[in-house]
C-alpha cells in the first residue's frame, strides 16, 4: 500500500500514516508488530523516551537496515524528549541515549513531548516525586530547551524538530522566537476532538499536523492506575459504523481515512498483525465531501487526554481543563 505524504518545512516528506507504539513494552509483541508494519509498508514508527521501548525498536530497525530490506532513508522515525529532560544540561545526553537505544545516527522528527517541564531525580531521568506528586521545573522555558534541540538539528542528529501537546498559543510563541522553525505538532485528534483552531494555526505557519489517538485510544484505560479517563469511543459512533458499511471498510479505516484525507498524519497503535494491515489499507478509497462533512460535524466533543498530572503547572496547555474538571488519580509513567 502506498502511503501519501506531505512536505515538511525542512524539505523532507512526512508520511501521512505510521505506527504508534505507546504502551507496547513487551519485546515479543513489539517485535512482531514492527515486522508486520515494516513488511506491510509502514515507514513512520512513533516512539518516545517515556514509552521505554526504543531499545526494542532499535533491534528491529537494525535487523531491517543491516539486511538491506529497508534503507535508512526510507524510514521516518519520530521520538520525543521526556518532560523531565527539558533543562538545557539534560537535552543532548537524553537524545544521545535515545539514538543509542534506537541504533540510529539520526532521528527524523524529534518532539518536545509535553509543554510542562518537571524535575528528575539526581543522577537519572526518573521523575522526582514529592508527596507522590511530580515537581514542576519552573526555571526552564520552551526556548531554553529549543535552543539545545536546534544545536542537535545543526549537528544533523535531529533532522526535524517539533512539539507535542502544545496549545496553539504556545506553538506560535515558539515559532516566532525559534531559529529552526517547528516542522510538526503531534496532539490528540479524532472525530470527537478535531482541533480545528490548532489546525488552522498550523496551516498558517506551515507546520504539519500529526494525530495521536486517531481511533480514540480504546486501550488508554490500561495506562492509569484507576482506569479513570473521560469516556468516548469514536469506533462506535453511529455515523462511522454507517460509513463503514457504505464503503465496505471497517470503522477504524473510516476514522483513519477521515484524518489523512484532511492532510493529517495518523499514527494508530496496534500489536495485531491483522489490524496493522487493516489500518494501512486506507489509501485506496476516498470519502465523499458529504461524508467528510458528516464526520467533521459529529455532535460529541470530548478531550480524552487531559494531562491532569500537570494541572496547575505554569505552562499547562489546555484552557478547557482545570482542577474542577479533572479526575484525580495520580500519575503512572508506563
Ligand atoms: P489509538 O491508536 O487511537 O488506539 C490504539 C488502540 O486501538 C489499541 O488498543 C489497539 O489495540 C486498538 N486498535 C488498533 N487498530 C484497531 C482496529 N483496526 N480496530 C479496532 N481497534 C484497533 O491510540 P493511541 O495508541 O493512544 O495513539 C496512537 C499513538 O500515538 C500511540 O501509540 C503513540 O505512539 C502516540 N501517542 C502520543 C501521545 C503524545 O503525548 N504525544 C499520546 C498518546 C499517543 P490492539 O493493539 O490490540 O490492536
Amino acid at each position: 500500500m502506498t502511503v501519501d505524504s506531505v512536505p515538511l518545512n525542512t524539505g523532507a516528506k512526512l508520511p501521512l500514516f505510521g505506527l504508534g507504539t505507546w504502551q507496547v513494552k513487551d519485546e515479543t509483541e513489539l517485535t512482531v508488530a514492527l515486522r508486520a508494519a515494516l513488511d506491510g509498508g509502514y515507514r513512520i514508527i512513533d516512539t518516545a523516551h517515556l514509552y521505554q521501548n526504543e531499545h526494542i525498536i532499535g533491534e528491529v530497525l537494525h535487523e531491517y537496515i543491516s539486511s538491506g530490506k529497508i534503507k535508512r532513508e526510507e524510514l521516518f522515525i519520530t521520538s520525543k524528549l521526556p518532560f523531565v529532560a527539558h533543562a538545557p544540561e539534560d537535552v543532548a545526553n537524553c537524545v544521545e541515549s535515545q539514538l543509542k537505544a534506537l541504533k540510529l545516527d539520526y532521528i527524523d522528527l524529534y518532539l518536545i513531548h509535553c509543554p510542562c517541564p518537571f524535575k528528575h531525580q539526581e543522577g537519572n531521568l526518573l521523575p522526582l516525586l514529592e508527596d507522590g506528586k511530580l515537581v514542576f521545573d519552573e526555571k526552564t522555558s520552551h526556548m531554553d530547551t529549543w535552543k539545545e534541540l536546534e544545536k542537535l538539528y545543526h549537528a544533523k542528529k535531529l533532522r526535524a524538530l517539533g512539539v507535542s501537546n502544545f496549545s496553539a498559543k504556545q506553538l506560535e510563541e515558539l515559532y516566532n522566537q525559534a531559529e529552526v522553525k517547528p516542522s510538526n505538532i503531534q496532539v490528540e485528534c479524532h472525530i470527537y476532538w478535531p482541533q480545528e483552531h490548532l489546525r488552522s494555526v498550523c496551516k498558517k505557519l506551515g507546520v504539519t499536523f500529526t494525530a495521536y489517538a486517531p481511533l480514540g485510544s480504546p486501550g488508554r484505560k490500561a495506562a492509569r492506575p484507576d482506569g479513570v479517563w473521560p469516556e468516548g469511543d469514536p469506533l462506535l459512533e453511529p455515523v462511522v459504523q454507517q460509513l463503514a458499511a457504505k464503503y465496505h471498510k471497517t470503522a477504524a479505516q473510516i476514522l483513519i481515512r477521515h484524518l489523512t484525507q484532511h492532510g493529517i498524519s495518523a499514527i494508530p497503535k496496534s500489536i495485531s498483525p491483522d489490524r496493522i494491515i487493516e489500518n494501512i489499507s486506507t489509501f485506496d478509497f476516498k470519502l465523499s465531501d458529504e461524508d467528510m462533512h458528516a464526520l467533521d460535524t459529529v455532535p460529541t466533543r470530548i478531550r480524552l487526554f487531559i494531562f491532569d498530572f500537570a494541572v496547575g503547572h505554569p505552562l499547562f496547555p489546555h484552557d478547557d481543563v482545570d482542577e474542577t474538571t479533572t479526575p484525580k488519580s495520580g500519575f503512572k509513567l508506563h
